[in-house]
């Protein structure tokens, strides 16, 4: 049986485990902290805009266990926000133990505290990942799932530190580039020519420190939208945030807050002075380890080069996905480039034709699209996600968006791809 070895469990690396062992490999999820989801804890809005049909496309291909869960433990369906519709909205205090006894179920195997910091190659293969500890993981074929963040050096270098990131670096560990410690030069992502990488977006307020009247109707319908004074109204933040779908004139002219457990603020970064001057936020805190008066952690710092395949160029048995494999933005986008990598990576080990979904999908078009644009000068300027900005207006544009779910399950039955994630490649091979 091939043996798979998953670096990172965030949303990507859960997902990827997911269909590695679907696809019936031997899976093993290397994890540097003590909970899975990475970016995920700190996140919730799934389903929104583009990433509705997203989800869709992964349940019909026979992979859409993670969105069940996610949709499972939302605190709220179809909610609308300015510039999104029909999101769901995820409990981030609620879902990681979900998604850890659903992977433990299948027979996963995940190594918390498992922080890989080195490869062992022969030639251009990977043979084993070196942990912290120095002990060697060996495996057959591999998937780089560490996401974008840090380490820390760069968060203190390009911004403020671990302001909104939950990935705690100086407890666990840094993260490292496995692809780079594998020979691949790494794609850095850039917010001005002389500036790298790219802010967190939105952070947490502690809901029981928001006056009644506004933790009352966050509640009941999953958003408060509430206008700003002008004298706080600072439109030159929007520019600086990952999240280039929320970079629109209502998220500097009011305070927009979700409900995913925390009560999410979507108006970028807020000192803490200026906010406890607004009605009913006279006694707001910040969430830790969020520090959000300042904003910013760094991410895109060290991406890697790939194919459609999600295999990682120059290197025979490395895969990667999520924030790993180009500027992505999202759980979505995680997981469904988490899948089509784990997927891909048995049928690599098994020496079998790799599968590219095709770009009549929004996921296979996604993948190909961005795949595309970080080669041109701009590309690693701009963030793709399937909830705004350049790609959902791709989408639109080609008929890609649709929220129909049988016509969207109709189509991927059309393109003879039906439950194709569901298949265990291992035992049909074995009897071809
Ligand atoms: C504050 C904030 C809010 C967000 N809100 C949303 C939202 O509401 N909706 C949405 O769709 N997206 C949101 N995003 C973006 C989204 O969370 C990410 O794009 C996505 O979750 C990235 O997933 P990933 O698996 O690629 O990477 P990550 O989530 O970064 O996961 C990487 C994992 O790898 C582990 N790791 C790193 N290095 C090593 C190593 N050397 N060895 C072992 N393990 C390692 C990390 O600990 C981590 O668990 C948000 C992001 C932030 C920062």
């Amino acid at each position: 049986m091939p043996r798979v070895i998953i670096i990172g469990g965030g949303w990507a690396g859960c997902g990827a485990a997911l269909a590695a062992k679907k696809a019936g490999a031997d899976v093993v999820l290397l994890e540097k902290t003590d909970m899975l989801l990475g970016c995920g804890l700190v996140g919730g809005i799934m389903r929104n805009n583009g990433r509705y049909t997203a989800a869709e496309e992964a349940i019909a291909l026979g992979a859409g266990e993670l969105f069940d869960i996610a949709d499972a433990t939302a605190r709220h369906h179809n909610v609308n926000f300015p510039g999104h519709s029909h999101a769901t909205l995820y409990d981030v205090t609620k879902i990681e133990p979900r998604v850890r006894e659903f992977l433990l179920n299948l027979g996963i195997e995940i190594r918390f505290q498992a922080r890989a910091v080195d490869v062992k190659m022969k030639g251009k293969t990977i043979t084993g990942i070196i942990l912290s500890d120095d002990e060697v993981v060996e495996g057959d074929v591999f998937v780089e799932t560490t996401g974008s963040s840090g380490p820390v050096g760069n968060c203190l270098k390009y911004g403020h530190g671990c302001c909104m990131c939950v990935q705690r670096c100086p407890a666990f560990g840094p993260r490292v580039s496995i692809s780079k410690k594998a020979g691949v030069e790494d794609l850095v992502g850039k917010r001005s020519p002389d500036l790298c990488g790219a802010m967190s977006g939105s952070c947490k307020l502690n809901k029981e420190s928001l006056g009644d009247e506004i933790r009352r109707e966050l509640e009941e319908k999953g958003v408060v939208v509430i206008e700003l004074p002008e004298k706080f109204i600072h439109k030159e933040k929007l520019s600086m945030k990952v999240c280039q779908q929320y970079a629109l004139e209502e998220y500097a002219r009011s305070i927009i807050l979700l409900d995913t457990g925390y009560a999410k603020l979507m108006t970028p970064f807020f000192k803490l002075e200026e906010l406890r001057k607004i009605k009913g936020f006279e006694n707001a805190r910040f969430e830790d380890p969020y520090a959000a008066s300042k904003g910013n952690s760094i991410r895109y710092m060290s991406m890697a080069p790939r194919d459609d395949f999600m295999k990682v160029q120059g290197v025979e048995n490395l895969f990667c996905a999520g924030e790993k494999s180009g500027p992505v933005v999202g759980h979505t986008e995680a997981i469904c480039t988490g899948i089509l990598a784990g997927h891909n990576a048995v049928r690599k080990a098994l020496k079998i034709e790799m599968l590219k979904l095709p770009r009549e999908l929004a996921i296979g078009d996604f993948i190909a699209f961005v795949n595309e644009e970080v080669k041109k000068p701009e590309g690693l300027y701009r963030r793709y996600t399937f909830a705004g900005a350049l790609y959902f207006e791709r989408m639109k544009k080609l008929g890609l968006y649709l929220t129909e779910k049988e016509a969207i399950k109709e189509k991927v039955s059309r393109l003879g791809l039906s439950g194709i994630f569901n298949e265990n490649i291992v035992v049909n091979e074995g009897k071809r």
